[in-house]
């Protein structure tokens, strides 16, 4: 765990932390035929943890232990000692969620200040499921008098867990919460970029006392690593994976043999939609915030702001003030904002889409540089960038970018917003504001997503549940929906007479 040392990971002569085993059947065991991998700092370049990663043959027993869980204790306990051990991990995330929020830092050169709050809510997701493990009901169904018909609600088996890289510890949460509610097993695999939080949840899990093989976890590569046999498997009964729909389009090809489950949560392109009608100063505080939040590295946020024409100069305005006053710095310092891009990758991809906006003619109006001053030099830092004067066909309005780049579209009347906003392939989130309830309630009906906040924006609960249209995924995440695809339905069908006619008697 954590220790006051990881604070002065900026020294040259900090030691590299160490995490050389996985955690599979409840025992930390060394790689069979993974090896050993770097977890960068984005805030420096360099690495600060040396972390063990598996291969096939750790996944095909990680996989093995989680069968064996769910055939065996797992399986058989009553649903309220499940619930137990849950509230047990919760308190023990409570509990641990400071240190955790720096570590999730550190691997993920998220700004402190928003690890602590981030990481400061994750227990209510295992609280909260916790709750509806021994409340999953079926249905008796109205049938003739001659039989009677119920619905059971079963767990789904084995699940792969594949996660990305920029919130690690929300995507475990929304994950493992849901699938042990329903009496699922799991393996979890963090992406390669930030694989050390979910190693030390694992710890928590250990600590609660959960019967080994419930809960694995084997940090690993993706393709031609642990996450193609996480997906390939045939003892694996259902796939749940956030990231890319490119990936989500490789998983679905190599799952296909199998025809295990799958859900996905995929990228968004969000409309931030403002009605001159709005209450400016707020709808601002939440469409910056948005554009940047995460260094914009969220499926979430609301990348194009759609800006009624009578406002949009005084929008356009404030958002480049405001980007002004974006403190971008050293993620640990609790004075940051923005922290840096999660991966250089990532730093590259968001370059170059600026570049991309600027030779579309879109207008540059703040940001749109690296920056490398001093203490930053190493690191992957942007700054927080404004495109104005832009229009929805162009590529930083349709494809997402997943930096801390805003895209404002002006339009005219409902009926032009409503067009611009569902003109994506992408359906996760939305937002509008405006003080006109009818013109709210209108719009939000017509916004093809799978939330749309009004007058507020990225208010995300373990109890709403969270998903896309189109190609933002399939299924739903948080909320009593969120369980319904780690469970199966069977269906009884009794006989009340016990008698059967004999179909060949004459
Ligand atoms: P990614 O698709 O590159 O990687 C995600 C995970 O998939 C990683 O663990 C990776 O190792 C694994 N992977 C890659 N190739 C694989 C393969 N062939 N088989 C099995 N596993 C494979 O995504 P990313 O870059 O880590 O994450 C960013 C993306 O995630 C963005 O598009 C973002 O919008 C999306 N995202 C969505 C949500 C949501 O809730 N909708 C939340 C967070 C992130």
């Amino acid at each position: 765990m954590y220790n006051k040392e990881n604070l002065a990971h900026h020294r040259p002569d900090d030691a590299l932390s160490r995490y050389e085993t996985l955690y599979i059947g409840g025992e930390w065991v060394k790689p069979l035929d993974g090896g050993m991998m770097d977890s960068i700092d984005p805030a420096t370049g360099k690495p600060w943890a040396k972390v063990a990663y598996g291969g096939k043959k750790d996944i095909d027993r990680a996989v093995s232990a989680a069968r064996a869980a769910f055939e065996g204790p797992w399986g058989k306990m009553p649903a309220w000692e499940r619930a137990a051990l849950l509230r047990r991990l919760a308190d023990l995330y409570q509990q641990h969620a400071p240190e955790l929020a720096v570590l999730e830092t550190r691997d993920s050169g998220r700004a402190l200040r928003e690890s602590r709050n981030d990481v400061g809510a994750h227990h209510n997701w295992y609280q909260w499921y916790a709750s509806l493990c021994d409340k999953q009901n079926g249905r008796t169904i109205p049938m003739d008098d001659s039989v009677h018909a119920y619905t059971s609600r079963l767990p789904v088996g084995v699940v792969g867990a594949i996660m990305p890289w920029n919130a690690p510890l929300l995507g475990a949460c929304w994950k493992l919460g849901p699938a042990l509610a329903a009496g699922c097993t799991i393996v979890l695999k963090p992406a390669e970029q930030t694989p050390v939080t979910t190693l030390e949840l694992a710890k928590l899990v250990e600590a609660a006392g959960f019967p080994p093989g419930v809960v694995n976890v084997v940090p690993g590569y993706g393709q031609d690593g642990a996450g193609e046999r996480l997906v390939e498997h045939p003892d694996v009964d259902k796939i749940s994976f956030t990231g890319e729909g490119d990936t989500a389009r490789t998983i679905l090809k190599s799952g296909a043999d199998t025809l295990k489950r799958f859900s996905f949560e995929l990228g968004g392109k969000a409309p931030h939609i403002i009605f001159d009608d709005a209450d400016l100063e707020q709808a601002l505080n939440a469409a910056t915030n948005s554009a940047w939040t995460l260094c914009g590295q969220s499926c979430a946020l609301g990348s194009r702001v759609l800006v009624e024409r009578s406002v949009y100069d005084r929008v356009v305005e404030a958002f480049k003030h405001r980007a002004s006053k974006v403190r971008v710095g050293l993620p640990l310092n609790a004075a940051t904002h923005m922290g840096p891009q999660s991966s250089s990758e990532q730093l590259a991809k968001t370059l170059s889409y600026i570049d991309i906006g600027r030779n579309e003619g879109a207008e540059l109006i703040t940001g749109g540089q690296r920056l490398q001053r001093d203490e930053l030099s190493g690191g992957y830092f942007v700054e927080p960038t404004v495109f104005a004067n832009a229009n929805n066909g162009m590529r930083i309005a349709q494809e997402e970018i997943f930096g801390p780049v805003a895209t404002i579209i002006p339009f005219e009347g409902e009926d032009e917003a409503v067009a611009i906003a569902n003109d994506t392939s992408y359906g996760l989130t939305a937002g509008l504001w405006s003080r006109d309830l009818g013109r709210a309630h209108r719009v939000a009906a017509r916004i093809r997503a799978g939330t749309v906040w009004v007058n507020t924006y990225r208010y995300i609960r373990w109890t709403t549940p969270y998903g896309g249209f189109g190609a933002s995924g399939w299924g739903r995440e948080n909320g009593v929906e969120g369980l319904d695809s780690y469970l199966e339905t069977r269906t009884t069908v009794i006989s009340t007479t016990g008698q059967f006619p004999d179909a060949y008697a004459d």
